[in-house]
């Protein structure tokens, strides 16, 4: 098992407060970016999907708890687009 691989199982979310089950830091911790940026290397959309998929559970979590936080940076704002993904709207018409 990868470094990355070894993250990406030991450094999973616990919710609702969307904390490290082993480390504690707020989740995505660093570790766990680190594999999962790893991942993106090989399945980028899946990666993708995953953490909006989390967003939108910790926006659940967090509205509950009454807990106010800029998840988009949270969660999604670190992987970066990547420029050559970009969707231009000239080139959509
Ligand atoms: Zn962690």
């Amino acid at each position: 098992m990868t470094a990355a691989e070894k993250a990406a199982v030991e450094h999973l979310p616990c919710r609702p407060e969307w904390r490290c089950q082993s480390c504690g830091d707020e989740w995505p911790c660093l570790e766990a970016r680190i594999g999962l940026v790893v991942q993106s290397l090989t399945y980028r959309t899946a990666v993708l999907v995953y953490l909006a998929l989390c967003l939108a559970d910790a926006a659940a979590d967090f509205a509950e708890l009454g807990i106010v936080s800029d998840l988009y940076d949270r969660f999604l704002g670190w992987v970066g687009t990547g420029s050559n993904e970009r969707i231009s709207h000239d080139d959509a018409g």
